[in-house]
């Protein structure tokens, strides 16, 4: 799906009460954020769930661009450990562009301004990789990044709003990644008022995830979406009240 660009693969920018957070800039960030008029050289922070390359492809040049090129020392940059340490993914000579690297590690917490997040448990997949809970002044919304499932997994996390990355149609015992029936039993238990399904394999897509997600939400009776590349979404929708002053959260898969 990346290689071919089949859906873009940039991450997501989320737009929290004026803080301005990058999730996962995979191939081709820099290039969709600039076409959808986000600017990096305004982000806060630029976040790294794990160092395969779908994430982190586009890392390097968006720490130039938080940093004017390190003209501007600013922002900071979360990952874990590996992928800083041998055959990093974050190239050393700009390691002291941003205000600082910050280890993501299980069980943390972390601040960016008034936006908060943590860690709360290492994934199974083949590199070291964290979902994360963020908590806003008005909203708490979990990511569950990429993970073979696993017992109590749904238990880490919680919110009003669910993201998922879905891989497979189908659970394979050989991939570490989530299929659609474990992420339903993920809604089920997490009862949010609200999923997004994005990071689709081929086999999702080909599936067509819009009607996979209507079927969902009939099952569950929880309003699930699919993403879709550029897709905005309102936290105040969650709310069921108007948008004015609220945090959007924009993305771009
Ligand atoms: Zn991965």
């Amino acid at each position: 799906m990346v290689a071919r660009q089949l859906l873009a693969s940039g991450g997501a920018w989320l737009s929290l009460g004026g803080t301005q957070i990058l999730l996962d800039p995979g191939p081709g960030s820099l290039v969709q954020a600039t076409k959808r008029k986000l600017d990096p050289a305004k982000l806060d922070a630029i976040i790294l769930s794990h160092r395969h390359l779908d994430h982190s492809g586009d890392i390097n040049i968006m720490i130039e661009a938080m940093t004017d090129g390190g003209r501007k020392k600013r922002g900071v940059v979360f990952a874990p450990n590996d992928a800083l340490d041998q055959d990093p993914v974050i190239l050393s000579y700009l390691r002291s562009f941003p205000e600082k690297i910050e280890i993501l590690t299980e069980g943390g917490s972390y601040k960016v301004n008034d936006v908060s997040f943590t860690t709360p448990i290492k994934h199974r997949h083949p590199v070291e990789t964290y979902g994360f809970i963020f908590r806003t002044q008005h909203h708490t919304f979990s990511w569950v990044i990429d993970t073979k499932y696993f017992d109590k997994l749904p238990s880490y996390y919680e919110g009003e709003l669910l993201i998922a990355n879905v891989v497979m149609l189908n659970p394979k015992v050989a991939v570490d990644h989530l299929s659609l029936p474990e992420v339903k039993m993920i809604i089920e238990e997490i009862k949010p008022k609200i999923a997004i399904l994005t990071h689709f394999g081929m086999n999702m897509w080909r599936a067509r995830p819009w009607e996979l997600a209507r079927n969902l939400s009939e099952e569950t009776g929880v309003s699930v979406i699919a993403a879709r590349d550029g897709m905005k979404f309102d936290l105040a929708r969650l709310e069921g009240v108007s948008p004015e002053a609220s945090s959007g959260l924009a993305r771009f898969e």
